[in-house]
């Protein structure tokens, strides 16, 4: 009883996303919900990829774990990545690396592509490498007001040769990382992200 008293401290309410009730407490989805989830089938020759397109539970759920930074639900999303991870059948990274992410700039809180990357390396046993910043322009502002900025690579060498992996949280970033390693001699640069914002 106790730890049902626990248990709804930790996973409180409802379905995360349709408030209906859970099989299970410790659950963050109803049945309905988790069943939407599935996995993207992408071909192993993108270098690329994105782990779930048109699922709303999955944006939930990384909202959620933007607020909270529960170690539960992290391990969660990097589950579902490192299963896409395998499914691709890429060469073995060197490096893990967290893509750029403007959310750290403009609100200086946990960096959610840096904390997905660190529970991904640990999984697979390898390295974290932090190679990108994000970083904002003076005065100069999109159409919705918010401040722009660009990605820059962080001073680094020993890299030729090497395969990268980059985890990022929502798709985007790809083709900048692309065009600052390109000089740098890596081998290969891979990219996980959990999904596609475009595609919800
Ligand atoms: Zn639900």
């Amino acid at each position: 009883m106790v730890l049902q008293e626990f248990f709804r401290f930790i996973y409180p309410g409802g379905c995360l996303r349709c408030q209906e009730a859970k099989e299970r407490i410790e659950h963050y989805l109803c049945k309905a919900c988790q069943t939407c989830i599935k996995l993207t089938d992408k071909p192993s020759y993108l270098q690329d990829v994105y782990c779930f397109d048109e699922c709303v539970p999955i944006h939930v759920l990384l909202s959620q774990y933007k607020k909270s930074f529960s170690p539960n639900l992290r391990e969660l999303l990097v589950s579902w990545m490192m299963v896409q991870f395998l499914k691709m059948d890429w060469d073995m990274p060197d490096y893990i690396v967290p893509a750029p992410a403007k959310e750290v700039v403009l609100l200086k809180r946990n960096h959610t592509n840096k904390t997905l990357a660190r529970s991904f390396a640990k999984m697979l046993g390898k390295p974290v490498l932090d190679l990108f910043e994000y970083k904002l322009q003076d005065r100069v502002y999109d159409d919705q007001g918010d401040l722009l900025g660009s990605v820059y690579l962080k001073p680094c060498k020993g890299l030729e040769g090497k395969t990268l992996l980059i985890i990022e949280d929502e798709y985007a970033h790809y083709l900048e990382c692309t065009h600052l390693l390109q000089d740098i001699g890596i081998k290969k640069l891979y990219k996980i992200a959990l999904y596609s914002k475009e595609s919800i």
